[in-house]
């Protein structure tokens, strides 16, 4: 039997695969079973930050694993304190709760959150806004936070305390903070998995203001748009508010899994031993590769990634057949007149991997993607778009 059919008997069938076996590659060229090369536009959905076996990345990582792969969290260890230490010293926030993945570091935000509103306003303020078409996770609270109906099917009752606000309707967000005993606000910037859509910076400065009046946590799910992909090391720092909790995962790790959730001042002190934990948060392994990423999400990168972006930009806004791009940094959503499945599968075939959201083609490279092989897959995905 071959991967693909052995794959199919044994492996849940939740994940609709393409028809391909991707087995390694360099940088932003994956190759497949069959010898075939691809540019990969979609990052393994925005993990691979510096692409496919990235040398300094390797090297972090397995200099670690040659000391000691795993510790619990019983015990201090070198790289976790590390990687805490350098994401409060470029955020400015002041604690670090460490986990595997976007869904936990969300979960523990909903948890700050739901105690924050206890500790400082009463056991009845438990209620957390988040968007309409927003994605926080596949876990049943953080699927009862996303304000996608379609992903709660099947697996109600969903957990009590979300009310789904629409994006950019601040009178309806204020509304529902007077007909609600709520105790933060979670969002997402640009929505992800809901589209690749962008939220206005009015209605992100206004939520923010109405949170500091309201002794609310204005909470913001990065895991998709954090750790450089906007062309900011996390976006919110491009709507220049500051919120209590930022919440990390899918590119921080470089392609290692980890989650992370940034506490501000307001809550630095709110979790005491015991309150939250995990076995895997914060492994050594996965700590050195993240603590390498970020050591690398400086202004040169980032001012790249904008350039970059804007180039994607002005290519597929002047293709014939591209109705819109939306998004931020490498973070991009194009609507297009043609089927975006079909868009992915004809550039698949040409040698560009790229992935949707809804009903939009996606675009997530790596930040590091050498110009060349952007222009190159760039010129293949208008093509596609065009025929
Ligand atoms: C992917 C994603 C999640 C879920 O992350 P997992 O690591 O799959 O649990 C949560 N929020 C956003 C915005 C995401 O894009």
């Amino acid at each position: 039997m071959d991967i693909k059919q052995i794959d199919k008997q044994y492996i849940a069938n939740t994940y609709a695969r393409f028809n391909v076996c991707l087995t390694g590659g360099k940088g932003s060229v994956i190759t497949d079973d069959t010898g075939k090369e691809y540019i990969d536009l979609g990052t393994g959905i925005a993990v691979n930050s510096f692409g496919i076996g990235d040398d300094i990345w390797k090297e972090a990582v397995i200099s670690q694993l040659d000391k000691i792969q795993h510790t619990s969290n019983l015990y201090y260890s070198e790289p976790c304190a590390l990687l805490a230490q350098k994401l409060c010293e470029k955020t400015g926030m002041k604690k670090v709760f460490f986990s595997n993945s976007g869904a936990e570091a969300n979960e523990c935000a909903i948890k700050t959150a739901r105690k924050y509103g206890a500790d400082n306003k009463g056991a009845e303020y438990y209620t957390i806004i988040t968007l309409k078409n927003s994605f926080h996770g596949r876990t049943i609270t953080t699927l009862s936070a996303t304000g996608q109906d379609v992903f709660h099917q099947h697996f109600t009752p969903m957990t009590d305390g979300f009310v789904h606000a629409t994006p950019n309707d601040f009178e309806e967000l204020q509304t529902l903070v007077k007909t609600h005993k709520c105790c933060g606000v979670f969002m997402e910037l640009v929505q992800g998995e809901g589209g690749v859509t962008a939220l206005d910076k009015e209605y992100v400065t206004a939520v923010a203001k109405l949170c500091e009046e309201e002794n609310m946590l204005l909470m913001i799910d990065e895991v998709q748009t954090g750790n450089g992909r906007t062309g900011a090391l996390y976006a919110y720092m491009r709507y220049g508010v500051k919120p209590d909790v930022v919440t990390t995962a899918k590119g921080l790790g470089g392609g290692l899994p980890i989650g992370a959730t940034m506490l501000g001042e307001k809550v630095q002190d709110l979790f005491t031993p015991g309150l939250n934990g995990t076995t895997f948060g914060g492994n050594p392994v996965c700590a050195a590769g993240a603590l390498s990423v970020i050591e690398r999400m400086d202004e040169t990168l980032l001012q790249a990634v904008r350039e970059k972006s804007e180039y994607i930009f002005t290519e597929l806004q002047n293709t014939k057949g591209v109705k819109s791009v939306s998004g931020m940094g490498l973070m991009i959503g194009v609507e297009t007149e043609k089927d975006a499945t079909q868009i992915v599968n004809e550039c698949m075939e040409k040698g560009v991997l790229v992935i949707k959201a809804k009903h939009k083609v996606r675009l997530l490279p790596a930040l590091n993607i050498p110009f060349e092989q952007l222009k190159k897959a760039i010129a293949i995905l208008k093509e596609v778009i065009e025929q």
